[in-house]
């Protein structure tokens, strides 16, 4: 496994085994909970209070680009009204919620923690 791929299938930083979530590795799943502890190797998983708030602009930033992207790929590529494109935007925007919540925490303490 590489971190690439413990960063998009949400495996705790230190040991890339344990999930971070509770409920399983579905990324589209609406259940935010996280492990305080690793179920793997026990390395803390909240660091310290509001340590995910940074996650926070990853989060923004992911979301800015790829709504530039979409609409700007629909209203120049295939000539789409604006109207429209912000509709399909804030539909895939909508399903994609919960994996862009999920990747940017992962990202965010696998920015901190590295693999022991
Ligand atoms: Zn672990």
């Amino acid at each position: 496994m590489t971190k690439l791929k413990a960063i998009v299938s949400l495996k705790c930083p230190a040991c890339w085994e344990g999930s971070l979530f509770v409920k399983g590795n579905n990324p589209f799943s609406f259940y935010f909970d996280m492990h305080q502890k690793c179920p793997h190797c026990g390395e803390n998983l909240m660091r310290e209070p509001g340590f995910y708030y940074g996650s926070m602009f990853i989060s923004y930033i992911m979301t800015g680009f790829f709504s530039l992207a979409v609409v700007g790929g629909l209203i120049l590529g295939f000539g789409v009204d604006w109207r429209w494109a912000m509709f399909v935007l804030a539909i895939i925007l909508i399903v994609l919620y919960a994996f862009i919540y999920k990747i940017s925490r992962s990202l965010w303490i696998h920015f901190f923690v590295s693999k022991k």
